[in-house]
């Protein structure tokens, strides 16, 4: 390509609503536009990079025996209907009608639409196992769109979809796509990590989460410093103390404590010079229909996630003032286990706490030596606090370690979620008509381009790993009047283009300066500087963004020693 005529709109100024790096240079660097909140184009330089990681994927899905389709951008209410998603989905679906009155949404991921076509033409165990994915544009009504394309609501994802007879085939199947997964994120040059997590809205009982390793992720997550369990905060177990239990013998007689106006955990422990290990704090909330109170350590965290799979809920919320003050007949502040008429849950840390605090359900009221067994009973033990820091890792008990990172990936196990509720059924070996047995995997295409930019970068802009690169190598010829340096550097334009190297050929008529400058926002891995001072010595300058020094090679032969440096960059990520 030749830059003259390319289009690379380069800029110097940040837009005010990016707030990370890699939005930040993704605008300057001209590689996307904001058209309206969360949504972009791709301007040529960003589109070149989306479609370097798309065929990564593409190549590393077929490797693994997935098959490519690509399913349409619009979807019926019907279907969602069918999988019961239309009514809990929320308003991150977009939803519309069209002008015969019928229902549909733009598809912000495919499970009914893959669903629908595999019960429609598999009907034999000899059809699978079978894996379908697609390329294509999902849309999201995100609440909060930000970070440029990282957070979009139009964005470009990889789905795949796998069908198996069995649960040992399923298992296999994700196999080869957490095994595609690895291969992937290690092809683009990325730093991350798979962990496990929590199965979400789409449903399903087990999956892993890829996450590029950055400062700015959005996600937190755990991971042990003695062995590999790693997982996403919001899922990491808590291991259950072998601390002994409460012995009666100990218990002090209960007693009523005036705390007037003491209502947040700090004011009572303060105001009773207590510890906030030594309280326990009493949460109400709304699961699916009904209020249930929930125990936790005064300095725990409750985790949401953790109370909706103890209690096999679909939603859970805090309750609101006014029911909190419903359930438990004092204002909020107060609320506590003893003499309760709603469900008592509790997480495991209370099973071992003694002559403990609550809220005595009277406005300015706490107990104090309130103890389990004698004063009041969960109808629940689980494990429903957030891992923190001094926690041991649940599998090894070692110690564990906080960090963040950037979702690029997901894949999950469905199990027959989805074939159940809409009949995706088969005739097994047996003759037998059962569910078939599903996975889902995702992989957000800009989003780990942005990534990638988020975790390579410097003072001057990006440095691409040469997979995720709009261009491998870049020619600036420093004069371009001067008809030997305009000779050289097309040569070399010329004889890399014919290896079947991506190059950008910086022939505008510019200052150096600025060709070096938009060569780093850029972030090309290999810089290929043409100068008469040079070319006197029959040489041209290589500098690799990613290290400080330049050294030169001879003319002669010059796009062969490129190519070869090139070829270094992606053996150097194997
Ligand atoms: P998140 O927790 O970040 O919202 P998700 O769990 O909703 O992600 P999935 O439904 O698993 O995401 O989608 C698969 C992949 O699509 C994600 O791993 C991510 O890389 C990408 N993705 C999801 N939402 C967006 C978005 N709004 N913009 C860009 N990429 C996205
Ligand atoms: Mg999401």
């Amino acid at each position: 390509m030749r830059y003259s005529s390319y289009f690379i709109p380069t800029q110097k100024e940040v837009p005010a609503d990016a707030e990370i790096i890699s939005h930040q240079l993704m605008v300057r660097a001209g590689m996307i536009r904001k058209l309206t909140s969360g949504i972009y184009t791709y301007l040529p330089v960003g589109l070149r990079s989306i479609r370097k990681v798309e065929n990564i994927v593409r190549e590393e899905m077929n490797r693994a025996g997935a098959i490519e389709v690509l399913m349409p951008a619009v979807q019926p209410a019907e279907l969602w209907q069918e999988s019961g998603r239309w009514e809990y989905y929320g308003r991150e679906l977009l939803r519309f009608k069209d002008r015969h009155d019928r229902d549909a949404c733009m598809g912000p991921t495919h499970e009914e639409v893959i669903t629908d076509l595999v019960r429609k033409e598999i009907h034999s165990y000899k059809q699978m196992p079978i894996n379908l994915y697609q390329i294509q544009t999902k849309f999201r009504d995100e609440i909060r769109p930000r970070f440029g394309i990282m957070r979009g609501r139009e964005f470009i994802m990889k789905d795949a979809y796998s069908f198996d007879v069995d649960e040992a085939g399923a298992n296999r199947s994700y196999e080869a796509m957490y095994e595609a997964y690895d291969r992937i994120f290690q092809r683009c040059g990325l730093k991350f990590r798979a962990v496990e997590a929590d199965s979400g809205t789409i449903g399903g009982s087990y999956s892993h989460e890829f996450m590029v390793l950055a400062e700015s992720g959005e996600d937190r997550i755990v991971n042990c410093t003695a062995c590999d369990y790693a997982a996403n905060l919001e899922r990491a177990e808590v291991k259950e103390e072998d601390a002994s239990l409460p012995d009666a013998n100990d218990f002090e007689p209960l007693a009523r404590e005036d705390t007037p106006d003491r209502r947040t955990i700090e004011e009572v422990t303060a105001f009773l010079n207590i510890g906030s290990e030594q309280l326990v704090k009493t949460l109400v909330y709304m699961v699916d229909e009904g209020p249930v109170a929930v125990l936790i350590r005064g300095d725990h965290e409750l985790n949401d996630a953790k109370l909706k799979n103890a209690l096999d809920a679909q939603t859970v919320e805090m309750a609101s003032e006014r029911l909190v003050e419903e359930a438990t007949g004092a204002p909020l502040g107060f609320a506590g286990p003893v003499g309760l008429k709603i469900k008592v849950v509790a997480d495991n840390a209370v099973k071992s706490m003694e002559n403990f605090v609550v809220g005595g359900n009277e406005k300015d009221l706490h107990l104090r030596n309130v103890n389990l067994g004698r004063d009041f009973k969960p109808s629940l033990f689980d494990d429903l606090r957030t891992i923190a820091p001094g926690d041991a890792c649940p599998r090894c008990g070692g110690p564990i370690a906080f960090g963040r990172g950037i979702e690029v990936g997901h894949v999950f196990k469905l199990g027959v979620k989805y074939s159940e509720a809409m009949k995706a059924v088969f005739l097994n070996e047996q003759g037998k008509e059962i569910p078939t047995i599903m996975g889902c995997y995702g992989i957000g295409i800009g989003r780990t381009v942005a990534a990638a930019i988020e975790q390579n970068h410097d003072k001057d802009g990006i440095v691409f790993p040469i997979p995720v690169a709009p261009f491998e190598v870049t020619i600036l010829p420093l004069q371009m009047h001067n008809e030997p340096v305009v000779e050289a550097a097309s040569g070399i334009y010329g004889d890399l283009m014919d290896m079947g190297i991506d190059v950008l050929l910086d022939d505008r008529d510019e200052r150096a300066g600025i060709k070096f400058k938009d060569a780093d926002l850029l972030g090309i891995p290999v810089r290929i500087t043409v100068g008469s001072r040079g070319l006197k010595n029959g040489e041209v300058e290589v500098k690799l963004r990613s290290e400080p020094d330049s050294f030169t090679v001879p003319l002669e032969g010059a796009a062969a020693a490129i190519s070869d440096t090139v070829k270094g960059l992606y053996d150097s990520l194997k």
